[in-house]
């Protein structure tokens, strides 16, 4: 079976600015993220980060990308126009995407959903438990009925993004707000995994639970087409009078 290939995208700024986060992530969340994902001897990972040339994003690597994650949270802006569009364009094609915690304001999740994608957060070290209200879904295979973060930042509704084709969890938070934290869309030919929990200065991404979550969405998202864009003049198929034509009689 033709292995499915992953791109696992951070930003990376946290791990080297932050010494509470440079001590749960000293290589880097998507060096831990990668690790896990290439236990499963079906995907192909690879990593990419903000600083490289076009942020390692370029044609040829998502040209050979059929799943990509993306994290991001303090430099959303500085993620050049021109890459999110061919993310979004290798999307519309059929490309999988997952948007990772404070991925909800990238550039990319928002121009595929079309709206602000804005919630409300704070953060001081509460509960969160996401009910799995989809246990037949390919994503929450093997979770149970939900997962628990003893500590995590909370996100809580209104999270400003278009009804999801499919909720399949939803979070209560300690502090009594509740959020959409698994949604899943279709964009174009691709499928769109959000799941909030993630926050980095929590060892969230070592959670058994939350890496079979993540397994699972990228086994869920990879194309089953890859469709480019075209808008085609197309010829009848059955015989018709052409009513432009001049020698046609009406
Ligand atoms: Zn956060």
């Amino acid at each position: 079976m033709k292995k499915t290939r992953i791109t696992v995208w951070n930003e990376n700024i946290h791990e080297q600015q932050d010494k509470e986060v440079i001590e749960i992530y000293p290589d880097g969340m998507h060096n831990v993220i990668s690790n896990f994902l290439s236990q499963n001897p079906d995907f192909e990972v690879r990593t990419a980060t903000l600083d490289q040339p076009e942020h390692g994003l370029t044609e040829d690597i998502l040209g050979n990308t059929d799943v990509l994650t993306w994290w991001g949270h303090k430099a959303h802006e500085q993620v050049k126009d021109e890459v999110v569009e061919r993310v979004k364009i290798r999307v519309l094609e059929g490309m999988g995407l997952i948007v990772l915690h404070s991925a909800h304001y990238s550039k990319i999740f928002r121009a595929l959903l079309g709206t602000n994608c804005s919630l409300k957060w704070r953060e001081i070290g509460e509960k969160e438990r996401l009910w799995n209200i989809e246990p037949g879904h390919p994503i929450t295979q093997g979770i149970g009925e939900y997962i628990e973060i003893p500590r995590n930042e909370m996100y809580g509704e209104r999270f400003d993004i278009p009804t999801p084709d499919k909720l399949i969890f939803i979070s209560w938070l300690e502090g009594g707000e509740v959020f959409r934290s698994g949604c899943c869309w279709e964009r174009g030919h691709g499928r769109i995994f959000y799941f909030s929990p993630g926050h980095e200065t929590y060892p969230i991404f070592y959670n058994e639970q939350i890496q079979k979550v993540i397994n699972n969405a990228v086994s869920w998202a990879k194309p089953r087409v890859i469709i480019p864009d075209s808008c085609p003049n197309a010829q009848p198929i059955e015989k018709v009078v052409n009513i432009h034509d001049a020698s046609a009689k009406i």
